[in-house]
C-alpha cells in the first residue's frame, strides 16, 4: 500500500502543473490518463523532424510575465508569431482584421479610409439593432457586425464560426469573437499578448518535465483504476484527494444532464517530397461549403526547412458521448448546468475539478497554468 496526497486524473497541462507544484511542496501525487500518452491536447509528436500538434495548433501566448517565465523553465521558446491567412473562395486575406485585410477587401490604403467604411457598416448594424430594440450586442452576429461591419462578417467570420461551433452566429455568445482584435495598422500578429512562441522541440517535453518524479499510469479509465485499486483490499493505495481534469458531467454520470461540447476530427497527412505546402502554419477556410475550418502546416511553427511536410485538416464535429471534447460551449444553458454541477462538486470535499473540461471554460494555455497555480496555492493554504 502506498499513500498519496493526490490522485490526478488527466496528464494535460492543468494536471501536470498541479503535480509539479505539489511535488515541490513535498506532497505525493499519482497521475493517470485514459490516453496512451501524456499531455492531453497539447501533446506533440515528432514526424520526420517535424513536431506535429496532434490535437490542433497550440500557440503559446500570454501577457503575464510570471506565466511566461514559468513555462520557459521547461522549454526554450522560439520567436513564432501567429499570422494566419484566411481563404474565402479564391480571395486571400490576412488575419486578424487589420489594414492588410481592409486594403485587400476594399482596395484602400489609409486607416482613415478603412475607418470610414467600417464606421458606415457599423452604423447600419446599430440601426438594425435599434429597430429590434436591442442596445448591446447580445450574440456573436450582432457583436461581429457592430465591431467590423457586414463585409468582413460575411466573408471572414460567418462561415468559419458556424462551421466551428455548429450553430448559427445569432445563437452563439458574443464573447467568442472578442478574442479577435481589429487593428488599423498593417500588423498581422493574431494575438495582442506581449509574449508568444512555440516550444522548440514540442510541448510533450514540458509535460514530461512537469511530471518528473510523479508516477503515472497511462491507458486507464478513472473508474477502472479505482475498481482495480479497491480490489487489492488492504494493499490498495490510498489517495487523500482527487484532482479530476476530465468532463465534470461525466464524473457525475451526467446525472443533471449533458453539457455540450464541440468536437474536432483531424486528418493528418505526411507529404513526402513537398517542402512547403501552403507557406504558412495556419490557413483558415472561412467559407461554409469547405468542410474543414483550417489547414495547419506544422513545420512552419518551428521554421522547419526539411524536404517533407506534414499538414492537418481540422474538421469541426458535433460531440457525442465517447468522442473527444475540445471546446466547451459556454452559452447560457450550458453555463447554468455547469453551475449546478459545481454545486454537486462543492458537496464532495475530496474532489477538485480543473482544466478546460473540469472547469468548463474556453481556456488558453496561459490561463490553464494560472488556474492550476492558484488551485495549488489554495490547497496549500489548507
Ligand atoms: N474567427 C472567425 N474567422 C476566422 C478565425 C476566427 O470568425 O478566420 C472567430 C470564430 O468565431 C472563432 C473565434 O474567432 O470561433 C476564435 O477563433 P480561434 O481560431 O482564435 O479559436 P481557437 O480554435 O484557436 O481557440
Amino acid at each position: 500500500m502506498q499513500k498519496y496526497d493526490y490522485l490526478i486524473v488527466g496528464t494535460g497541462l492543468f494536471g501536470s502543473v498541479f503535480a509539479f507544484e505539489m511535488k515541490k511542496a513535498g506532497k505525493k501525487c499519482f497521475a493517470i490518463d485514459r490516453r496512451s500518452h501524456l499531455g492531453g491536447n497539447i501533446y506533440t509528436e515528432k514526424v520526420k523532424d517535424i513536431q506535429v500538434h496532434q490535437y490542433g495548433a497550440h500557440i503559446f501566448h500570454t501577457s503575464d510575465k510570471k506565466i511566461w517565465d514559468y513555462v520557459n523553465q521547461f522549454a526554450e521558446f522560439n520567436q513564432y508569431i501567429n499570422s494566419p491567412v484566411a481563404i474565402y473562395g479564391d480571395e486571400l486575406y490576412n488575419l486578424p482584421f487589420n489594414m492588410n485585410t481592409f486594403s485587400k477587401m476594399w482596395g484602400i490604403r489609409t486607416p482613415a479610409e478603412a475607418k470610414g467604411i467600417i464606421e458606415t457598416q457599423r452604423m447600419d448594424a446599430k440601426r438594425a439593432m435599434e429597430e429590434r430594440n436591442v442596445s448591446e450586442p447580445g450574440n456573436l452576429e450582432e457583436q461581429a457586425l457592430s465591431l467590423v461591419g457586414r463585409d468582413i462578417y460575411e466573408k471572414l467570420i460567418k462561415g468559419y464560426t458556424q462551421k466551428q461551433w455548429g450553430r448559427e452566429c445569432d445563437q452563439l455568445p458574443a464573447f467568442i469573437i472578442k478574442r479577435l482584435p481589429v487593428r488599423f495598422t498593417y500588423d498581422n500578429n493574431y494575438f495582442t499578448d506581449r509574449y508568444q512562441g512555440i516550444p522548440i522541440g514540442g510541448y510533450t517535453q514540458i509535460i514530461e518535465k512537469l511530471l518528473e518524479g510523479t508516477p503515472v499510469r497511462l491507458g486507464v479509465e478513472y473508474r477502472d483504476f479505482l475498481k482495480e485499486n479497491a480490489s487489492k483490499g488492504e494493499d490498495a493505495d490510498v489517495f487523500g484527494k482527487v484532482l479530476y481534469t476530465g468532463m465534470i458531467d461525466e464524473y457525475f454520470d451526467y446525472c443533471l444532464g449533458e453539457l455540450q461540447y464541440r468536437s474536432l476530427r483531424f486528418e493528418t497527412e505526411l507529404l513526402e517530397g513537398c517542402d512547403n505546402y501552403q507557406g504558412n502554419a495556419v490557413v483558415n477556410y472561412t467559407e461554409q461549403k469547405v468542410p474543414y475550418t483550417r489547414i495547419i502546416e506544422h513545420k512552419h511553427f518551428e521554421f522547419g526547412t526539411g524536404p517533407d511536410t506534414v499538414i492537418t485538416r481540422e474538421y469541426p464535429a458535433e460531440w457525442k458521448k465517447g468522442d473527444e471534447p475540445y471546446y466547451p460551449i459556454n452559452d447560457e444553458r450550458n453555463n447554468e448546468l455547469f453551475r449546478r454541477y459545481q454545486e454537486l462538486a462543492a458537496g464532495e470535499p475530496g474532489i477538485l475539478f480543473g482544466g478546460r473540461l473540469g472547469q468548463y471554460r474556453y481556456y488558453d494555455m496561459d490561463k490553464v497554468i494560472g488556474a492550476a497555480l492558484s488551485m495549488v496555492s489554495d490547497e496549500l493554504k489548507g
